[in-house]
């Protein structure tokens, strides 16, 4: 199965995929991982994107497109994936469709986790002081959901226009969330056999 995942920072889509993979044994994806861990290790693409990152904003479409390809070529994506923030911007959308259709994969269902705004603040708080992501501090949190309500929510119209949305309730419990979540794979599973 090949999910993507799409919600604002902090909407628990990581937390969320990382059950789903466990659940369905298919590959987790997260290019803002990715990211982290070309920064970590130093990379010149990984000091490219330090800055950006830190700033709230998006890394370019080449870079992260460039890190998805090398990913999806990876055994472990073979029985199904989930994208977990990709595509962020319609640019990426389209980009997406074209990888995949090159690929001969495409997607099953594209579900988004809905939480208010108020909720996202307080819970990448406690991220903020949990993980130490520099991103998490609460003037980043801001300008990333400035840059989600421009740039990302237009994803999630691309996909509802072509039926293919699913939209989920992401307030409650993890396991209450991630119920909702195998429910609405379900539904789609049925509607596309
Ligand atoms: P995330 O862990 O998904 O919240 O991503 C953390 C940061 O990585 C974002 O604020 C962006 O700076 C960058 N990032 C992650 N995914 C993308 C993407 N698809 N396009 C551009 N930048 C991204």
């Amino acid at each position: 199965m090949r999910i993507v995942l799409l919600g604002a920072p902090g909407s628990g889509k990581g937390t969320q995929a990382k059950r789903l993979k466990a659940e369905l044994g298919i590959a987790h994806i997260s290019t803002g991982d990715l990211l982290r861990a070309a920064v970590k290790a130093g990379t010149p693409l990984g000091l490219k994107a330090k800055a950006v990152m830190e700033a709230g904003q998006l890394v370019s479409d080449d870079i992260v497109l460039g890190l998805l390809e090398e990913r999806l070529a990876e055994a472990d994506t073979q029985p199904g994936y989930i994208l977990d923030g990709y595509p962020r911007n319609l640019a990426q959308a389209n980009a997406l469709d074209a990888l995949l259709a090159r690929l001969q994969q495409p997607l099953d269902a594209v579900l988004k986790l809905n939480v208010p705004d108020a909720d996202i603040v307080k819970r990448c708080e406690i991220r903020f002081e949990q993980e130490h992501r520099a991103d998490d501090n609460p003037e980043t949190v801001r300008k990333r959901l400035a840059v989600y309500a421009e740039q990302t929510a237009p994803v999630a119209d691309f996909y509802a226009r072509r039926g293919v949305l699913t939209e989920i309730d992401g307030v409650g419990e993890i396991d209450a969330i991630g119920g909702r979540l195998l429910a609405a794979l379900r539904v789609r599973a049925a509607a596309n056999a």
